[in-house]
């Protein structure tokens, strides 16, 4: 039979009627003839709940217990919806990620998944298992121990199972009925949009969209799944949501297909850096051995041998960066007068294919932003997207004066 995969985050899994409901939904899948798995998160809110728990307890704990404990919430989501399903007489049972097995690496709390071997799943379905409730966001490393893949990992979990089982299609539920120009939550003028390019989501996802996990458009991308976002709310709709496919298959798109925003940034920025062969190296090499995320970079000009260098990161790595270039300093690698940091900004990045053969979008981004009296503060760009780093309060002004001067509530 077809095997179909359909995930649900934690809004659709939030209570007992909400699993009822997403189970129907599974159900008529299987009356439809296919075989499914399903890929569950944890209930909402369960997930950060376990978070404040491991902090609570250990704030230097051990990346090992983290993921044990991380990752439980998806383990009772599970059940619950195998229990629910053989309630209406279909043939299901839970999955843990070491059972089936999901072999991830060994980087507890943003494990990458290697391999999904099929043969289990696959065996339980020839003996006439219809549902396979996979618990997502987990797996298990190459040492035995419970491994976790970063935040919102059930998407990459979802999808990596319809590339090693060749479903005929990835549905990723969620409380949104698609992927919109920018958050729907921000500004009622979002758009939802009926197909997006990979290349456009992936620079949405990981320039703040949270709809998909960055990894899953990457995978998907990667391995051809044919991935769509829809509500698990709205009545059955074989047409709902939004396809993610190749850029071929959109016949006419914008030149900007959205903006995005990632709310908790931070600026740092060393003063008075020696400007000299290696400072680069000799800055950036202790930040990443800290683990510090650094996105946007810029140098200023120098004047007389010092210079001043300024970088982005997420605002809960800020304690990182400074102890980090603390430790540089005092062991002489990197000499610099001060290390200033902003942890008021917000990053907005408007994307789209067409920025390829279309100029001036940067031009009228600076032009809108202006006109609003707000102040850019970093600037980055690549071949579809330009981001700019602004006073946090600035943010949702920011992206709806973005999302009014490219008209993307028109279609
Ligand atoms: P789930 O729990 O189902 O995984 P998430 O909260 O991770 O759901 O992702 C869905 C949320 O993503 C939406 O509620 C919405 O606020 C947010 N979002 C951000 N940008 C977009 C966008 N461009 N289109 C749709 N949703 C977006
Ligand atoms: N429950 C996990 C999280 O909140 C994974 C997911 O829902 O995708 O990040
Ligand atoms: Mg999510």
């Amino acid at each position: 039979m077809p095997i179909l995969v359909m995930k649900f985050g934690g809004t659709s899994v939030a209570n007992l009627d909400r699993i009822a409901r997403a189970s129907k939904r599974v159900a008529r899948e299987v009356a439809n003839g296919y075989d499914v798995i399903v890929i569950v998160s944890a209930m909402s809110g369960k997930t950060n709940e376990l978070v404040g728990w491991v902090g609570d307890t250990s704030p230097m704990y051990d990346a090992r217990e983290y993921d044990a404990i991380v990752s439980s919430g998806e383990n009772v989501t599970a059940g619950l919806m195998a229990l629910r399903l053989q309630e209406m007489d279909i043939p299901a049972r839970s999955w843990q990620g070491w059972q089936v097995p999901v072999k991830t690496t060994s980087a507890h709390s943003s494990a990458r998944i290697n391999e999904i071997p099929n043969d289990n799943i696959m065996e339980k379905f020839g003996e006439g298992m219809r549902v396979a409730v996979v618990a997502g966001f987990q797996g298990v490393s190459p040492e035995g121990r419970i491994t976790t893949l970063g935040r919102g990992g059930s998407d990459t979990t979802a999808v990596a199972f319809a590339a090693a089982f060749e479903a005929e299609r990835c549905d990723i539920y969620t409380d949104v009925d698609g992927v919109y120009t920018t958050d729907p939550r921000l500004t009622d003028k979002a758009r939802k949009l009926d197909k997006i390019a990979f290349e456009e989501m992936l620079e949405l996802a990981s320039l703040g969209a949270k709809v998909l996990q960055t990894r899953s458009v990457e995978l998907a991308m990667r391995y051809k799944v044919k991935l769509r976002v829809l509500s698990s709310f709205e009545e059955y709709d074989p047409e709902a949501g939004t396809m993610v496919c190749d850029e071929e298959d959109i016949m006419e798109s914008k030149v900007v297909a959205g903006v995005a925003y990632q709310r908790d940034e931070a600026k740092m920025t060393l003063i008075s850096v020696a400007d000299r062969p290696g400072i680069a190296s000799a800055i950036f090499t202790p930040l990443a051995e800290a683990g510090v995320n650094v996105d946007m970079i810029v140098q200023n000009i120098s004047e007389e041998g010092r210079t001043d260098m300024t970088f982005s990161c997420p605002v809960d790595q800020v304690a990182r960066a400074e102890r980090a270039m603390a430790e540089a300093k005092d062991s002489g690698e990197i000499n610099f007068h001060d290390l200033v940091a902003d942890t008021d900004v917000a990053k907005i990045s408007v994307v789209g294919i067409g920025m390829r053969s279309h100029t001036g979008i940067a031009a009228k981004m600076f032009d809108v932003l202006s006109a609003e009296g707000i102040n850019i503060k970093v600037i980055t760009t690549s071949e579809i997207k330009i981001s700019v780093l602004i006073d946090r309060k600035y943010m949702e002004l920011a992206v709806q004066a973005l999302h009014d001067a490219f008209e993307l509530e028109k279609a």
